[in-house]
C-alpha cells in the first residue's frame, strides 16, 4: 500500500470526526476508530438483512475501504431518502445503497468511479405484462420513495407514483392488487420474484451506474474509495462479491417465500 496516501487518508478521517463532533452526528458517530456508512437495508443483493446484520455487495465494498483505512466498518439503516442528507450532514463518512450517479445527486455530493452498471424495470404480474414505459401511462405505479424508479413515473410518464418505503412493500402493494405495476432496479426486482412463478420483470426502461457517495470536496479521501472499487474490479474480486451474495440474497428469499406459503 502506498504509505503516504493512507496517511493523507487518516489525517481527512481525523479531521472531518473533529468538525462532527460538536456537530449533528454526535450521537450516532463514533470521533475515531470507525469508517461509518449510511444505507437503506430493503435492496437485496447490495444490502438486506440476515437476522439482525446487515449485509451485501455495497457493505463487502465498505468493509474494503475501511480496511484500507485501518479502521472498522459501522454500519446505519435509514429511508432511502434520507441516506444523502444524512451523509451531508455528517452522520457518515460513505454511502451505499446501490444509489444511482445522476445529476441532481452530483449536485449535493461526490460520486466514486461506479461500481455496478444497471438500470431499472417493470414488475408485473405474467397475466398482465409491462414491457414499455408507455404500457404504465395512467396505471398505478409503485415505486421505492426518493429513487430513480420514482423519477421516471413524473419524468417519462408524465404522472404521480404510488411511493413505498422499499421495493418489496410496492411489490406486496402490487399482489393485494393496491398498485398495478412495481419499477424497481433490476437486481432487487430479480430478487423479489424468486420463487414467485406468476410474476416476472422486463427489459431495461433505463441505464443507470451505481456508485459510493462521499461529502463534496475530499479528493483524498475519495480517492482512496476509487482506489478500493478499482481494485477490487481489476482483481476480478468484485464479481466474486457480486455472484457471492446474490446466490445469498436469492437463498433468503426463497426461504422466506416457503415460509409465507
Ligand atoms: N438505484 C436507485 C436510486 O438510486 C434505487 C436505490 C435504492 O432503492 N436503494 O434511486
Amino acid at each position: 500500500m502506498n504509505v503516504k496516501f493512507f496517511n493523507i487518508a487518516l489525517a481527512t478521517v481525523v479531521a472531518a470526526s473533529a468538525v462532527f463532533a460538536d456537530g449533528e452526528a454526535k450521537e450516532t458517530a463514533p470521533a475515531t476508530g470507525a469508517v461509518r456508512m449510511i444505507t437503506e437495508a430493503t435492496f437485496p443483493p447490495y444490502e438486506f438483512r440476515q437476522g439482525t446484520e446487515i449485509v451485501g455487495i455495497d457493505v463487502e465494498i465498505c468493509k474494503a475501504i475501511a480496511k484500507e483505512l485501518g479502521k472498522e466498518l459501522k454500519i446505519e439503516d435509514v429511508e432511502f431518502d434520507s441516506v444523502l442528507p444524512s451523509l451531508i450532514a455528517g452522520k457518515a463518512e460513505l454511502a451505499a445503497a446501490g444509489i444511482t450517479v445522476t445529476e441532481d445527486r452530483k449536485m449535493m455530493v461526490d460520486f466514486s468511479h461506479p461500481y455496478v452498471r444497471t438500470g431499472i424495470v417493470f414488475v408485473y404480474a405474467k397475466d398482465r405484462p409491462f414491457e414499455k414505459g408507455e404500457d404504465a401511462k395512467g396505471k398505478r405505479v409503485g415505486v421505492q420513495n426518493g429513487t430513480t424508479s420514482a423519477d421516471f413515473v413524473r419524468e417519462q410518464l408524465g404522472q404521480d407514483p404510488e411511493m413505498f418505503d422499499s421495493p418489496a412493500s410496492a411489490f406486496a402493494a402490487m399482489k393485494s392488487g393496491k398498485v398495478d405495476v412495481v419499477i424497481a432496479d433490476i437486481d432487487p426486482a430479480k430478487n423479489l420474484i424468486k420463487g414467485e412463478p406468476d410474476y416476472d420483470i422486463s427489459d431495461f426502461l433505463t441505464v443507470e451506474e451505481y456508485a459510493i457517495a462521499v461529502k463534496k470536496n475530499q479528493p483524498e479521501f475519495l480517492a482512496i474509495v476509487n482506489k478500493v472499487i478499482d481494485e477490487l474490479d481489476a482483481s476480478g474480486k468484485l464479481d466474486e462479491i457480486k455472484d457471492e451474495w446474490t446466490a445469498k440474497a436469492d437463498a433468503l428469499q426463497e426461504a422466506e417465500g416457503a415460509k409465507a406459503e
